[in-house]
């Protein structure tokens, strides 16, 4: 088997901060220490991106939590991925369930901002996940390939995706997935991009897990093998916190 991709941990800080919460942030962050061999990422709100990229240390690079699907221009209320690019930003947040399931965008929407940003430049983390009902119902696997099935549709390549399992139940619930069950969904996305892209991007592309990861269970998740890394919402808010499941690589 190829070498375990490089892991990967990004913060979504979602819709919270203030510009004050956020400088203790970045005070917390610029002097934890942290593993040199991960990709750290943090996704501040739009509005104090400038703010974090002019302080936070180098090491930590800036992810938007959302991006227009084409170029700027009359788009109320949008940010265009080259404003984002503009102001030093590196990554996006796209198909995240929280715009899936409560703004309501949908597969190919997603695919088409996938697509945008990473002709543009961006890296993408792509999310992709099942709600609880979905999983009682058997059809987790069904969902997720589906979304897959979207990015693969859309996107000119793969090199510069990160996939994102974010089972819907366990985000912001306290109810992490198991090792194994975030396990046996990973390799079934190994599997599809096998089959469906190439065993090239199978092995290359980092697929890290979300939903209530924290300090205290990282380390356990990290273990398995097809787990390359995490995407952490309210344990990203505390940085010596986001610092041990940065550290949490195995
Ligand atoms: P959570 O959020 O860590 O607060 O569950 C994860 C996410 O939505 O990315």
């Amino acid at each position: 088997m190829a070498a375990s991709p490089k892991f990967f941990v990004g913060g979504n800080w979602k819709c919270n901060g203030t510009k004050d919460s956020i400088s203790k942030l970045i005070t917390e962050l610029n002097s934890a220490k942290l593993e040199p061999d991960v990709d750290v990422v943090v996704a501040p709100p739009f509005l104090y991106i400038d703010q974090v990229k002019s302080s936070i240390s180098d090491r930590i690079e800036i992810s938007a939590q959302n991006s227009w699907v084409g170029k700027g221009g009359a788009f109320t209320g949008e940010i265009s991925v080259e404003q984002l690019k503009d102001v030093g930003v590196k990554w996006v947040i796209l198909g995240h369930s929280e715009r899936r399931h409560i703004i309501g965008e949908k597969d190919e929407f997603i695919g088409k901002k996938a697509a945008y940003a990473l002709s543009e430049g961006l890296g993408v983390i792509a999310c992709i996940g099942e709600l609880l009902q979905e999983r009682e119902a058997g059809k987790t696997f069904d969902v997720i390939f589906q979304q897959l099935k979207a990015y693969a549709d859309a996107v000119p390549s793969w090199d510069n995706v990160v996939i994102a399992y974010e089972p819907v139940w366990a985000i912001g619930t306290g109810k992490v997935a198991s090792p194994q069950q975030a396990q046996e969904v990973h390799v079934a996305v190994r599997d599809w991009l096998t089959k469906n892209v190439s065993a090239e991007v199978a092995s290359k592309t980092r697929i890290i897990y979300g939903g209530s990861v924290n300090g205290g269970n990282s380390a356990e998740l990290a273990k398995e093998v097809d787990i390359d890394g995490f995407l952490v919402g309210g344990a990203s808010l505390k940085g010596p916190e986001f610092a041990t499941i940065v550290n949490s690589v195995t």
